[in-house]
């Protein structure tokens, strides 16, 4: 019997042994065990364009009734934006249910823990929207926070920052990130670059919040075990960023899928002390797995195909052979 069927509590004296159940019964019963947070850009779109099988991978997860979210760091849209830009680039059925964003997780976090305090915002519509859901209300003249996110950083309104934190308040970043692709050749300055200017020149430290925190991957499984109606019994990270997907996930406890169509090239993981539990080329991978039921083991990744069979057990970023290597580019400061 499946581990998952034992570690139901109950369930393992009710329900009948695979070899006497129905095998559209037991495809069920596995399609359910799993709820699954994925991460978007790198893992479902590149750029404009899907990555390939992604939207089948999601047509699967829908049409299984598979719980599932999408954990953001991207502070800029709301929920609906991400609905409708998903919907463009060709995935259907989407609401503003299946995303969690790190303007939400600054949202959550500020109405937990101090609700009724006011906010200095350097950011767009997302992070601004999801405050105002929150009733978390703006104020330029003595704000209890300062909350940087994505974009809107102008030098007026730094400087106004600046001030409210010297005046003594309290400095949060939707999420660490000190930089984002823009395209294969391009990236923008993130949250965390702007929250690294104030540390610089108040002095004060910045709380971050997003990936890898592990208030992010807490919230996120707990909006998924309300959004699904069925709690599961396991939730995996999905991602492409060693430092936020697969970091965070490692520090909430969780299982972590890498995908190689993102941040991270094969060669690179290595580098990391933590280690994601399987490696993947898209998450069109699991498309199969999903459909059958019947997991596969990470060494039958295409990704696993490229890697040497005589290779080396040196990996960790310890290793004097990483010192070799080109460093990756930091995608935080912390
Ligand atoms: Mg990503």
């Amino acid at each position: 019997m499946p581990a998952s069927v034992k570690s139901c509590s109950g369930l393992a004296a009710l329900t009948p042994a695979p070899w006497e159940r129905p095998a559209e019964e037991e495809y069920i019963l596995n399609a359910m065990k799993t709820g699954y947070l994925i991460d978007m850009d790198g893992v479902i779109y590149r750029e404009e364009s899907l990555i390939p099988g992604a939207a089948d991978f999601v047509q699967t997860l829908l049409a299984l009734g598979t719980p599932f979210l999408f954990v953001t760091n991207n502070s800029s849209p709301t929920p609906e934006d991400l609905a409708v830009r998903l919907k463009h680039l060709g995935i259907q059925g989407l609401s503003e249910r299946h995303f969690y964003t790190s303007a939400l997780n600054t949202a959550d976090f500020l109405s937990e823990t101090d609700p009724g305090c006011t906010v200095f915002v350097i950011g767009e519509g997302g992070l601004l929207a999801a405050l105002h859901q929150r009733k978390i209300a703006s104020d330029t003249i003595a704000p209890r926070y300062v909350i940087v996110g994505e974009g809107a950083a102008t030098t007026e309104r730094l400087g106004k920052a600046h001030e409210c934190i010297e005046r003594g308040a309290g400095l949060l970043a939707t999420n660490p990130d000190n930089w984002c692709p823009v395209s294969s050749k391009k990236t923008r300055p993130g949250a965390g670059a702007t929250a690294a200017f104030l540390e610089a020149s108040t002095g004060r430290r910045a709380y971050y919040l997003g990936k890898p925190n592990g208030y992010m991957f807490h919230q996120a499984q707990r909006k998924l075990a309300g959004a699904g109606g069925a709690k599961p019994d396991q939730v995996v990270m999905i991602g492409d960023t060693m430092e936020t997907d697969i970091r965070g996930a490692f520090e909430a406890g969780l299982p972590s899928f890498l995908v190689l169509s993102g941040s991270t090239q094969l060669e690179n993981v290595g580098d990391y002390v933590y280690q994601p539990t399987r490696i993947l080329q898209t998450v069109g991978d699991l498309v199969e797995e999903l459909k059958t039921g019947k997991p596969s083991t990470h060494l039958d990744s295409p990704a696993f195909a490229t890697v040497p069979s005589n290779r080396s057990g040196v990996r960790h970023q310890t290793d004097i052979l990483a010192l070799y290597k080109p460093r990756p580019r930091p995608a935080m400061t912390k």
